[in-house]
């Protein structure tokens, strides 16, 4: 056994260890001796355990060790003391004199003289700090782990560069892929296509710092290409100099509110459905008294037009021939005939709703003598008009619907009469194709012809030929805004809606058996200067 006293002075005085690093050490510095037994300790020292150099130098270095673990740290001291090896530094729990705990790190090395280990330099250093904050992030880090992989909801951490690093089990699970499945899609890879720019938008600002963290209700599709409508929530997670390290997203699966709320706003557009139809039934029901007050008011107001006439003239013992009583009858069996048909179609309502195709029978009807039937019985009504009929022929004769065709001559005359409050001239074209005044094309008019008017020119066919019929009229025109809706159903024309009492059915009705009999209606107008009607039929239609 060595001297202590010479061994400090060997260790201290020897140059090898200046003394002056002894004093100032940041570290707590001791040399014990083979048995433990303290010989020196520097400033540091005492001041990490709180003793004073009495209380150590000369006992035990086991004294800073918790009292339980003395006897095991002097067994591992003598240990290392007669250890070959140089000692690794190694960590430690010691109790202070005011019995606090700290962690310590100790490095040995040893004191030789002639060849043998006299002393151990124990170099301390105090790491209690450094272990409690490693302790603090593995605690956090666990935390996080745990929370991060046993979360109930789907969690992910996105990487700056927008790509998915981590995808938790719930996630997985929701989206149907493994974890390296979906880092290796990406976030695009595994959202609905219409929801990607969105959230990759958010994306980009929170970690461009502009947000903190967002919220986005997206849809996901799955691995087995379902979609999945997800509640996402978005944190930023920085490092400690504030700069963005993750996007951390969690996910709610919210399919089955989707779900919910769909149905919900199905059954709302359900009940809107089921209310237009409610409307558009209320609405047809009006529209459909439009038609019938329109079409039962002019074979009405013939009747008693005709048998108001013939009551006046046998009131003053006018003497009525037979001729003009036959022509009387035909016109009041035509008006009976009309509302006949109309009758009909009342009791079919899908005939009545505009749009809806007409019963169409053709019959032989001979056009010029229709023309002047209704021409007449407008005149009747009126003294302001002159109604003029001008033909091409005596007699024009096709395959038509003769009450229908009625019904469209006596709109387009009682129009072109009803709007023109000032009176003048309503012209009643009846002709061929390209007529228009005064011109008489070539005909052959076969057995339908208008009997002996053919110029005698029989080498043209009738296949292609058509019958127009033009009502020309000098009254309050109909405003060229108006002029290309005026065979819809219920236009009225904005000049007379004020004014002139209508119903908006006459012309689209007009149209409707012009089409159904494959020919065309057209108008012509200048705003206060008259309006033009055109129909055009062909004339040789096959009967049905
Ligand atoms: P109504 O005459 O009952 O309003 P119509 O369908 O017969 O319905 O006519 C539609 C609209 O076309 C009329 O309201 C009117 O504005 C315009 N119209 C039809 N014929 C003439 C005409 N000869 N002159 C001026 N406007 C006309």
């Amino acid at each position: 056994m060595h001297n202590i006293d010479t061994m400090t002075t060997t260790l201290l005085e020897s140059g090898t260890f200046p003394h002056v690093v002894w004093q100032t050490s940041a570290d707590a510095l001791a040399l014990s001796d083979s048995q433990g037994t303290v010989v020196a300790a520097n400033p540091a020292y005492l001041h990490l355990y709180g003793y004073t150099e009495d209380e150590v130098v000369g006992e035990n270095f086991a004294i800073i060790f918790p009292e339980e673990y003395r006897a095991i740290a002097i067994a591992q001291y003598r240990q290392i003391f007669s250890s070959p090896h140089t000692p690794v530094p190694f960590e430690s729990v010691i109790r202070c004199k005011d019995g606090s705990e700290r962690v310590v790190e100790s490095r040995a090395e040893f004191i030789e003289q002639d060849g043998q280990r006299v002393a151990m330099l124990s170099s301390i250093r105090d790491v209690t700090e450094r272990v409690r904050q490693g302790e603090a992030l593995r605690r956090s880090e666990v935390l996080f782990r745990h929370t991060f992989e046993g979360a109930p909801v789907g969690m992910a951490l996105v990487g700056v560069d927008l790509k998915p690093v981590r995808a938790n089990e719930a996630l997985c699970k929701l989206l149907g892929y493994s974890e390296e499945e979906i880092i290796a899609r990406g976030v695009a890879g595994v959202t609905h296509p219409d929801d990607v720019q969105a959230d990759l938008r958010l994306a980009q600002q929170l970690l461009r710092g502009e947000l903190s963290s967002y919220a986005l209700e997206k849809r996901y599709i799955t691995a087995s290409g379902d979609i999945v409508w997800a509640q996402l929530s978005v944190a930023l997670v920085k490092d400690q100099d504030g700069n963005p390290l993750y996007a951390l997203s969690m996910l709610e699966d919210i399919t089955a509110r989707k779900k919910i709320e769909d149905e919900r706003a199905g059954l709302l557009a359900k009940e809107h459905e089921a209310r237009m139809l409610a409307e558009e039934v209320i609405r047809a029901q009006g529209e459909l008294l439009s038609l019938v007050t329109h079409d039962l008011r002019n074979p009405t107001t013939v009747i008693k037009g005709v048998t108001g006439l013939l009551q006046r003239q046998l009131t003053h013992g006018k003497e009525v021939t037979a001729d003009q009583l036959t022509g009387k009858l035909i016109m009041i069996n035509n008006a009976v005939d009309r509302i006949e048909r109309f009758l009909v179609d009342l009791s079919r309502p899908q005939h009545l709703h505009p749009g809806q195709p007409l019963l169409i029978t053709p019959e032989r009807v001979d056009l010029v003598a229709l023309a002047r039937r209704v021409a007449q019985l407008h005149q009747e009504q009126t003294k302001q008009h002159n109604l003029m009929v001008e033909t091409q022929t005596p007699q024009l004769v096709g395959y038509w619907d003769p009450s229908r065709l009625e019904q469209v001559l006596d709109n387009l005359v009682s129009n072109a009469v009803k709007y023109s409050p000032e009176g003048g001239t309503v012209r009643i074209s009846i002709g061929y194709d390209e007529y228009t005044s005064g011109d008489m094309p070539d005909v052959e008019m076969g057995d339908e012809s208008a009997g002996g008017e053919s110029n005698g020119n029989h080498s043209r066919s009738m296949s292609n030929r058509h019958a127009v019929i033009i009502v020309q009229d000098e009254g309050m025109g109909i405003p060229a805004n108006d002029l290309p809706d005026i065979f819809e159903w219920y236009r009225r024309g904005t000049n007379v809606r004020a004014i002139i009492r209508g119903t908006g059915v006459g012309l689209a009705g007009a149209r409707q058996i012009v089409e159904q009999h494959s020919g065309s209606i057209t108008a012509s107008s200048s705003e206060g200067a008259g309006s033009t009607f055109t129909v055009v039929l062909p004339l040789q239609l096959v009967a049905e």
